[in-house]
């Protein structure tokens, strides 16, 4: 472990969401369950926004945790979302905040594109979407899964994501976003360390190949979160034998969205030497530490 980084005293997990994207909770209520949770390091990493990082520092301060300010990155991959984790990124670089700024708005797009499928179908307004987000929040199906939850067409956002939300659903609509290689070239331009998110998902455990996958190392690709609950087991063993190819930091991670997904904080989390690797890379903002 490099002495510049101080040895966290409790769990690591680098991946979580508050309703600054689709989180139920503030970022404080956020940071307030990773204290609960006993964790010594919680990334903030709400989709294509840093609106909850100066709240979720305000609320550690004394609390002991560390804040790692992240970010997660939507990229796209013919129709396919691939998600980049975001870590130490410079939350004013021009190029990311154009960029973020329009993938939010493409969410927007998308997602009224989909309650108007719905709608032919559901009793289901797109206000009863916003009244499900926080003002500003970065928009995405859990939200529609909300307002159909409040319209009592299914359960719960689990349910809804099985069903109406559903890639083959037949209300499916993907959201416009760059490229992952687009991606990786602007984290690493803002001073972040990018790590590719679940890589056993739809998208880049099928997509992601060998090529694209050294293409992505080239232009900085830094990590790879093999621990999350969406990696079956091949995966796991595939994208950890990839990690050590190319010597790539590997993570594990909850992907914690509070109430409505039931991924746990610390149900995978990263050992201090990945996690010291990370802090040693980035260079456009800080770990706070609370
Ligand atoms: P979207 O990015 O709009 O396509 O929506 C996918 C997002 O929904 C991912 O970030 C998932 O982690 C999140 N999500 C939240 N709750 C659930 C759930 N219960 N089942 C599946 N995905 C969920
Ligand atoms: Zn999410
Ligand atoms: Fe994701
Ligand atoms: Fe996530």
């Amino acid at each position: 472990m490099c002495p510049a980084v101080p040895e966290p005293r409790g769990a690591i997990d680098l991946h979580a969401h508050s309703s600054v994207s689709d989180g139920t909770e503030t970022p404080a209520e956020l940071v307030a369950a990773g204290v609960a949770a006993g964790l010594g390091v919680l990334a903030i990493t709400d989709h294509d926004s840093t609106a909850g990082w100066v709240p979720a520092f305000e609320a550690a301060e004394g609390t002991g945790l560390t804040v790692l300010p992240g970010m997660e990155l939507s990229t796209q991959l013919d129709g396919a979302s691939v998600h980049l984790l975001a870590y130490l990124i410079d939350p004013a670089h021009p190029g990311l905040l154009a960029e973020t700024e329009k993938i939010r708005a493409e969410r927007l797009h998308r997602a009224e594109a989909m309650v108007q499928r719905i709608a032919v179908d559901y009793a289901l307004d797109w206000e009863d979407v916003l009244a499900q987000a926080q003002p500003g929040a970065t928009l995405g199906r859990p939200h529609i899964a909300d307002a159909l939850v409040a319209r009592g067409h299914v359960t719960d956002r689990s349910a809804a994501f099985q069903s109406i939300l559903h890639w083959r659903g037949g209300y499916y609509r993907p959201h416009a976003a760059p490229k992952p290689l687009e991606g990786v070239e602007l984290i690493v331009a803002a001073g972040g360390v990018p790590v590719l998110a679940h890589p056993g998902g739809r998208g880049p455990d099928r997509l992601v190949d060998e090529r694209r996958t050294r293409a992505l190392v080239d232009a900085g690709l830094a990590g790879v979160e093999v621990g999350h609950r969406d990696n079956p087991p091949a995966a796991r063993e595939k994208w950890a034998a990839i990690a050590q190819r190319y010597d790539l930091i590997v993570t594990g991670s909850s992907d914690y969205h509070g109430r409505g997904k039931p991924n746990l904080l610390a149900e995978n989390t990263t050992t201090p030497e990945a996690y010291a690797r990370i802090v040693e890379l980035g260079t456009g903002s800080s770990p706070f530490a609370g």
